[in-house]
């Protein structure tokens, strides 16, 4: 059987990813996640979803970028994806890793990217700073702190947290005194029990937890999840604290339980879908495959019979 375990750690596998860019199946398979390959192939699948009530976050694939060039092709790609938003009025801000900014390169450059891409997006677009691997926990929100709130502060951005991490209570608590937008989710890496939660119990307890707080007193949390029981919880706490809709939103990936994504519009709330494109689609779609492996069996049997 296909873990989870196993899926992640394909996720990571550069022969892994080789194989799968020149693969018909797994190029097919991937499709569902992503929007398109290019800035021009997402016009209209965000214009379908603007029209459908929900706002959007593109994030242009790419992470653990070692190449300088590459990372140029980044930036460059993300300034010209500023102008499109802007030219075609689509209601849509940005998503962005800071390793394809050149985080693993040196932190420096990473740093002075996300300076140079906040200025262009300012003052109408947002950058929501993705998080990685819990390697990547300590100089992302180095990163965001040092912009947010440095000599001329960019506040166009916010980051994201994970509830699967042990440190996450204590980050979150720092977030709300620093004024910060905060995106909360489960968490998506291969993480050991020394950092992590290992049971979703204790991960969705955890969830719970860190969303009202936000809910609380944080600045416009995105509860990022697709699970029935966070979304019910969220609801509650709102009813709770009589939040109006228009205090938070709700997050959700491109392509999964979109009855669900559309149901909650209908019901008043507000609902941003987080929509991927590019051609290095891979680790992405792994790790999509891992937080529902029988995924990949219907797609796979849905295939053969088509
Ligand atoms: C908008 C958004 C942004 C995110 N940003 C980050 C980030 O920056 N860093 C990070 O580490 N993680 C990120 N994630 C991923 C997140 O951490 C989880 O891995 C993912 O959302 C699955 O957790 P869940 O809350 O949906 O709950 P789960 O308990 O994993 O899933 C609940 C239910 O949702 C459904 N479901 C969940 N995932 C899928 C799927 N892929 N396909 C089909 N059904 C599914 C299943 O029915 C499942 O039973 C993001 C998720 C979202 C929605």
């Amino acid at each position: 059987m296909i873990t989870r375990t196993l899926l992640l750690q394909m996720a990571g596998s550069r022969q892994m990813e080789h194989f799968a860019r020149h693969n018909r199946l797994a190029t097919a398979l991937a499709q569902r996640f992503i929007a398109g390959e290019t800035i021009e192939q997402v016009t209209e699948p965000v214009r379908q979803l603007n029209t459908k009530g929900f706002t959007v976050s593109l994030d242009f694939l790419g992470e653990s970028v070692t190449s300088e060039e590459e990372v140029a092709g980044t930036v460059d790609t993300y300034l010209r994806l500023f102008q499109h938003i802007r030219a075609n009025e689509l209601n849509a801000n940005v998503s962005i890793k800071l390793t394809a900014l050149g985080m693993d390169i040196h932190p420096d450059v990473a740093r002075n990217n996300l300076q140079r891409l906040l200025k262009a997006a300012s003052p109408d677009l947002f950058v929501r700073i993705d998080m990685e691997s819990s390697a990547h926990t300590d100089i992302t929100l180095q990163i965001f702190r040092d912009v947010f709130t440095g000599e001329t502060p960019l506040t166009n951005t916010g980051v994201v947290i994970q509830s699967y991490l042990r440190r996450s209570a204590t980050d979150v608590e720092d977030l709300i005194k620093l004024g910060a937008r905060v995106r909360l989710c489960k968490g998506a890496y291969q993480e050991s029990a020394a950092v992590a939660f290992s049971t979703k119990a204790e991960v969705d307890a955890n969830y719970v937890k860190l969303m009202r707080r936000l809910l609380e007193s944080g600045v416009y949390p995105a509860i990022a999840t697709h699970d029935k029981n966070m979304i019910e919880a969220a609801l509650q706490i709102k009813n709770e604290l009589k939040l109006p809709p228009e205090r938070f939103e709700f997050q959700m990936l491109y392509g999964v339980r979109r009855e669900l994504q559309e149901q909650l519009v209908r019901d008043g709330n507000r609902m941003r879908i987080y929509t991927p494109f590019g051609d290095h689609w891979y680790p992405y779609t792994m790790r999509r495959l891992a937080e529902k492996p029988a995924n990949l069996r219907l797609a796979l049997t849905s295939m053969v019979r088509g």
